[in-house]
């Protein structure tokens, strides 16, 4: 189990931007390290062997001119130059070989080939006046041959030196371990730092859980703010306006249910205080009990009405979870529609008519475009006067269908117009209360044709009338 924590840790870590960041430190600083140990070696064993080689030469150049002049190339015995000749071959332990014009070697400080011939790619093209230097890595040692001139420029003899550069490579061998240990130190203080700085660099997105952890312990109090980085600084952001369209949602959720409480509450204390009287009082009369009884049955209907609004309006907030979409002829919708509210008109002597322009075929939920087209119509004749009328029209064009429901009622005040959407609001409440309204129908009638993505406007003069106006497109989209 702990093994299996420690995986999931290593797995997380290895996905982290602290472990990315990691490996770009670590990138970055020691392949600069390791491409600068080659270089310093490279180039420091070059440079030495350069310089043995011009040291070398100049010497061999000076006795090459004694080579001549002291005659030695011709063979006349000279101890200057034998004593030059032991001392350049002492120095750095190397071997020096003179061949003469017939390419027969006339020195040799090792005294192992005198008296040889010789003839090597090297001697020919110093016979042909140029030098060579060669340096055999492998065998650690270097080789050059200088020409022995006459005062004509002509080339008398050769000298071949090779000298060994053991010394140089050892040295190297030692600068090696010496970068090693450089390196390694390094290398470790990279990591150190490599990890210091990864950590520090996303600081500031922990301090983002952190708040954001705290706040879902404390909920929706405050703002959060990390400026540390631009990133940081877009993300409190982003996150503090999500906190703030929670808070106007809990804000409506709470005022919905203290309203939804106050709501139910009025009929049952109504029942109650009716309910009271009559058992207060003694002998009472039939009348008035039958009086009572129908005040109280209309509380119960009120209080059913408010209860189904209630669930018609939470199936609705579902969204389109169960949605039954079908073609649906709506022409003969609202003709039924409207010969349901006709006798209510009727009673109100108000006239009621339905227009339809063209025959219109849509996809809908047919209970909840009712639902939205009913409400409607009924609100233009409840509001309505006595005398008054409701005109129901239908349009459609190639992508929608338009409902036009005219009143010649009531009208809604100006500043009361952008509310009449929300739930259990009223422009007069005792109006609506006595009409049998729960303030809830308009709020339903939204959600309904928010939900077939449409759209509906109000207007409305105080006094004069309203209209209401509904757009729905004809193939419904998901
Ligand atoms: P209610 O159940 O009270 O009718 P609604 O949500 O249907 O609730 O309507 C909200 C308010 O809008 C109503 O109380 C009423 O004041 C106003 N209203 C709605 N329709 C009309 C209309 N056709 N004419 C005048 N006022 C209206």
């Amino acid at each position: 189990m702990k093994k299996l924590f420690n995986m999931n840790r290593l797995k997380k870590y290895g996905k982290s931007l602290q472990f990315r960041i990691f490996i770009i430190f670590i990138l970055v600083g020691v392949i600069p390290i390791m491409l600068i140990k080659q270089s310093i070696l490279k180039s420091y064993e070059k440079q030495s062997i350069t310089q043995r080689g011009t040291m070398v030469q100049n010497q061999c150049v000076n006795i090459a001119e004694q080579l001549y002049s002291t005659g030695y190339i011709n063979g006349t015995d000279s101890e200057v130059v034998e004593m030059e000749l032991f001392q350049l071959g002492n120095l750095y332990n190397g071997r020096i070989v003179i061949v003469d014009s017939g390419f027969q070697i006339i020195r040799d400080t090792y005294d192992i080939d005198e008296g040889r011939i010789i003839v090597s790619e090297e001697i020919l093209k110093c016979f042909e006046g140029t030098n060579t230097m060669r340096y055999d890595k492998d065998n650690e040692f270097i080789e050059m041959t200088i020409p022995v001139e006459d005062e004509d420029g002509g080339i008398t003899g050769v000298m071949v030196v090779s000298m060994p550069t053991t010394d140089i490579q050892d040295s190297r061998e030692d600068l090696d371990r010496k970068v090693v240990i450089l390196q390694i130190g390094m290398f470790i203080i990279i990591l150190g730092g490599a990890f210091y700085a990864s950590k520090i660099l996303v600081k500031p997105f922990g301090k983002v859980t952190q708040s954001l952890d705290e706040l879902t312990g404390g909920f929706l109090e405050e703002d959060i703010s990390i400026p540390d980085y631009t990133e940081t600084q877009l993300l409190s952001e982003a996150y503090n306006r999500m906190l703030k369209r929670m808070r106007v949602l809990e804000e409506s959720r709470q005022e919905f249910v203290s309203n939804v409480s106050h709501e139910l509450k009025t009929p049952i204390t109504s029942i109650k205080v009716l309910a009271d009287s009559l058992i207060a009082q003694e002998d009472v009369p039939v009348e008035l009990y039958k009086e009572f009884m129908t005040d109280i049955g209309e509380e119960i209907d009120r209080e059913n009405k408010i209860i189904n609004d209630l669930l018609s309006l939470v199936k609705l907030d579902k969204k389109s979870a169960d949605i039954h979409i079908e073609e649906k002829n709506i022409n003969e919708l609202l003709e039924l529609l409207v010969k349901r509210i006709r006798p209510i008109a009727e009673k109100k002597e108000v006239e009621l008519v339905l227009e339809s322009f063209k025959p219109v075929i849509a996809q809908v939920d047919e209970t909840k475009i009712s639902l939205a087209f009913s409400n409607l119509i009924e609100n233009a004749v409840k509001y309505n006067k006595e005398g008054g009328w409701v005109h129901v029209s239908l349009n459609v064009d190639h992508k929608y269908f338009y409902v036009k429901v005219e009143d010649s009622g009531i009208g809604i005040p100006e500043d009361a117009q952008e509310h009449i959407f929300e739930r259990f609001y009223r422009v007069d409440k005792s109006h609506s209360r006595e009409i049998g309204g729960t303030g809830l129908g308009l709020a339903i009638t939204r959600n309904a044709v928010l939900l077939h993505r449409g759209a509906i406007k109000v207007y409305s003069k105080e006094g004069e009338g309203t209209t209401f106006t509904v757009r729905i497109p004809l193939v419904y989209t998901e």
